[in-house]
């Protein structure tokens, strides 16, 4: 078979190494962008597009959505257990589609951009020592930087760490297209007790509902027949649909997602938002960020230091993600589920603050900061009052 060899050779054309491969080839970076399935291809996904993945779209691929490719709907009710705690206007559009279209909608705009297409591919060996890999066909195929856009179940990530998640800390979700189509405003729905250490969703969709749960894995908790469960609270009969399984990586990024000259984006390196769910907007977001780094060491000659300066680049993906983690055991703890639950009744500000986090237009160090922030306004309100009550006891 005839060797071949590109700047950056991509493995997975999910929104995350497409991103990568749209980027590289915008930089000016001969590319192969290599998946085995043949798209359009399935992906058990909620596949709500944030406002930050729409962003992100726009920056990475210069696209937009069009309309015929998602619902849009701003209602949305907080539920627990079944029981509506409240229903409100999102502040701005949430966009539902299927990652059908939507991954291949990317990985078509890749290849526009020039990367060689290389779908219905099966990589069989990486040959770091080499920088090569070689497809099931025998091909060998060079590369200056190797990027792992393979998914939750990573090869590149087995290779490279010896596993591609901990099995103790990532999450694990059930998924069914409920058949019948929405209109556009119809109402999505958050179950946030359906499950422990975890949620359901309901998400309207031009022809389906998209019903799902998804937690911890190692909870132990019967998340079939939670399923069940939620499916029923929703109306559905769960004996009349099919329900699908699939591993999400939420809980468990990987602090060096790389190594030498090959590096993990997007589920491959665990970059999920535990509390949202949101996996979308920090795959492109960490694609591009891949592509920018193999630029420059490349550009340098200096292709075995990628993961270095792909680490400084994805600082904010992560320090975030690291944050989730801590703000999510205050969420889940069974001690805290009382006040969360009523946390989501009733506060404004964590209501906002979801919806900014989803926005991209705030981090969780901006949540932190303003939760305290109103926290030290109260504690200094009470104090500020002391004196006066001190003098009402007095007199
Ligand atoms: C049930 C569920 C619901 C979700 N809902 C949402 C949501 O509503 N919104 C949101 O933002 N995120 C959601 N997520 C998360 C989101 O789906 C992921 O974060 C996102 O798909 C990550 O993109 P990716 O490109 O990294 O990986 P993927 O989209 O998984 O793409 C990986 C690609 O790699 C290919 N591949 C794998 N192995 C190989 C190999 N050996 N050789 C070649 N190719 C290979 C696969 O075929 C695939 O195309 C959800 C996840 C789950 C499981």
């Amino acid at each position: 078979m005839t060797d071949q060899s590109f700047d950056v050779v991509v493995i997975g054309a999910g929104p995350a190494g497409s991103a990568a491969a749209r980027r590289a080839c915008d930089l000016g970076l001969s590319v192969a962008l290599i998946d085995k399935a043949v798209f359009p291809r399935p992906k058990l996904c909620g596949a709500l597009v944030s406002p930050r993945g729409n962003k992100a779209v726009r920056r990475v691929f210069d696209m937009e959505m069009t309309p015929e490719m998602y619902l849009v709907s701003r209602q949305v009710a907080f539920k627990w257990d079944g029981e509506e705690l409240n229903r409100f206007d999102a502040p701005y559009d949430l966009t539902y589609t299927y990652r059908l279209d939507f991954d291949h909608w990317l990985q078509r705009a890749a290849v526009a951009a020039g990367a060689v297409d290389m779908q219905g591919t099966r990589v069989e060996r990486i040959l770091d020592g080499e920088s090569a890999i070689v497809l099931a066909d025998g091909t060998r195929i060079g590369y200056g930087v190797l990027v792992g856009a393979d998914g939750a179940a990573s090869p590149v990530a087995k290779h490279i760490l010896g596993a591609a998640f901990d099995p103790e800390k990532i999450g694990f979700a059930f998924e069914t297209e409920v058949p019948g189509g929405c209109e556009a405003e119809a109402l999505m729905s958050i179950d946030f007790d359906i499950v422990r250490w975890g949620y359901g969703w309901n998400f309207p969709k031009a022809g389906s509902r998209t019903i799902g749960l998804g937690a911890i894995r190692s909870v132990d908790q019967d998340l079939k027949a939670l399923m069940a469960r939620y499916l029923a609270h929703e109306g559905v009969d769960a004996a009349s649909v099919t329900i699908k399984g699939a591993h999400i990586p939420l809980g468990d990024f990987k602090e060096h997602p790389g190594k030498g000259n090959i590096l993990l984006v997007g589920d491959a390196a665990g970059f999920v938002d535990g509390i949202t769910g949101e996996g979308i907007a920090l795959a492109i977001e960490s694609g591009a960020e891949a592509a920018e780094a193999a630029a420059q060491v490349i550009a340098e000659g200096r292709v075995q230091r990628a993961d270095r300066a792909y680490v400084r680049r994805i600082r904010y993906i992560q320090s975030d993600l690291e944050r989730v983690r801590r703000l999510r055991v205050i969420a889940y703890k069974s001690a805290m589920r009382d006040l969360f639950r009523e946390k989501l009744r009733t506060s404004d500000l964590m209501r906002s603050s979801l919806f900014e986090v989803l926005a991209g237009e705030a981090t969780y160090a901006d949540i932190e900061k303003k939760v305290a922030k109103r926290a030290f306004m109260s504690v200094a309100r009470g104090l500020s009052s002391w004196p006066s009550k001190l003098s009402r006891r007095a007199g």
